[in-house]
């Protein structure tokens, strides 16, 4: 036996009726097909679980669903040759949490394709720690690096890199791995008040209050950044778009504003811009290791422990509202032992 949420759903034509979020003690019957069953030791918090476990339309694709995209744990038992009983893995995405049940449970059992290794500089609350927020932060980082956004001409030229979203999950591990890397990063936050320390903490060289960016603006407008990552979407990114300098790229990561993108072509056509696309859950195996392997080495062993907070298992459920509501900042990984 063993203890996990269940979300439960009663749903018509699409429009969720019924929605009950709840610990449940269960059987190995209970999970679904997969060639390995694995221990889990830690799950997370990211956007996408607020929105299964509040019983908000989009992520949850079955019923009854054990939710949690992310899950970090030890190899039970494998009918895949790669994966033996006790190899320490990691799994982000691949449908789990949403359509196959997912990490906010004591035992899981998924596809052998779709786990990684955790780094042996990485101890599994760590990679519970980085979890999809920080996968999907290292493959936009991976994006910049791969059109040529370099850190020495960046502080050279006396640019910045520009993260929106700074103080949520994706935001506060793109800053902090950016400033390792030793890009000058400017973060855009909601909360500069409250989190402009917390920010400079994590490496940022200076702090914009996110509402510069979140009304309508020109469609080109003063070059400032050398790169950008995006957690916000709609009109952000496209001021976002439009103050990128000659050459430049923006990797576009999610939809915290909106999922409309209301800009034009122009930062395209005449700056060169490139708007690159991040997508974590689909991301084939050799991109995973070498995103997770980065992981293992370029991000501050203080900062990932600075933006952390640990909780139980059932208060996953709670905290599901505050980080819809925005009340969480950093990152929240849940041991589902506790
Ligand atoms: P999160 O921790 O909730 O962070 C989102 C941050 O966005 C908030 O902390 C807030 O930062 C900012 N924000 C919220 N509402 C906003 C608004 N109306 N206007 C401007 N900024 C706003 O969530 P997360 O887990 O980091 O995910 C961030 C986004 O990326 C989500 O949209 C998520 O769906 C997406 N995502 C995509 C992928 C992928 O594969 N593409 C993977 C993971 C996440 P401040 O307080 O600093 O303003």
């Amino acid at each position: 036996d063993f203890r996990a949420i269940v979300i439960e759903q009663e749903t018509e034509g699409g429009r969720i009726l019924a929605h009950t979020a709840e610990v449940r003690q269960l059987s190995d019957a209970f999970l679904m097909a997969g060639e390995v069953t694995v221990a889990v030791e830690f799950s997370d918090l990211n956007y996408k679980d607020g929105l299964a476990i509040a019983g908000r339309p989009g992520v949850a694709r079955v019923s009854p669903l054990i939710p949690g995209i992310d899950l970090v744990g030890v190899v039970e038992s494998s009918e895949d040759p790669r994966w033996r009983p006790g190899d320490r893995v990691v799994l982000n995405g691949d449908g789990i949490g949403e359509s196959h049940h997912g990490g906010l449970a004591e035992r899981a059992r998924v596809r052998g394709d779709a786990l990684v290794r955790v780094p042996d500089t990485l101890l599994n609350e760590q990679a519970a720690a980085i979890g999809t927020a920080g996968f999907t932060a290292m493959l936009a980082v991976l994006a910049l690096e791969r059109t040529g956004v370099d850190p020495e001409e960046v502080r050279e030229s006396g640019s910045s890199v520009l993260v929106t979203g700074a103080a949520g999950g994706v935001g506060s591990v793109a800053v902090s791995l950016l400033a390792k890397l030793g890009y000058p990063v400017t973060a855009s936050t909601g909360r500069p008040v409250e989190h402009g320390g917390y920010l400079t903490d994590l490496g940022a060289a200076a702090i914009i209050d996110r509402a510069e960016l979140s009304d309508p603006g020109r469609p080109l407008q003063t070059q400032r950044w050398a790169g950008a990552i995006d957690s916000v979407g709609s009109h952000t990114l496209a001021n976002v778009l439009a103050q990128t300098r000659y050459g430049g790229t923006v990797a576009a990561c999610g939809l915290a504003q909106g999922a409309d993108l209301p800009a034009t072509v122009m930062p395209f056509i005449l700056r060169g811009v490139t708007l690159t696309g991040i997508n974590s859950v689909e991301a084939p195996p050799a991109l995973r290791e070498t995103a997770w392997r980065r992981l293992g080495t370029d991000l501050d062993e203080e900062a990932l422990a600075a933006m952390t907070r640990f909780i139980p298992l059932a208060e996953a459920i709670p905290a599901a509202d505050d980080i819809l509501a925005g009340r969480l900042h950093g990152r929240t990984v849940v041991d589902v032992r506790a």
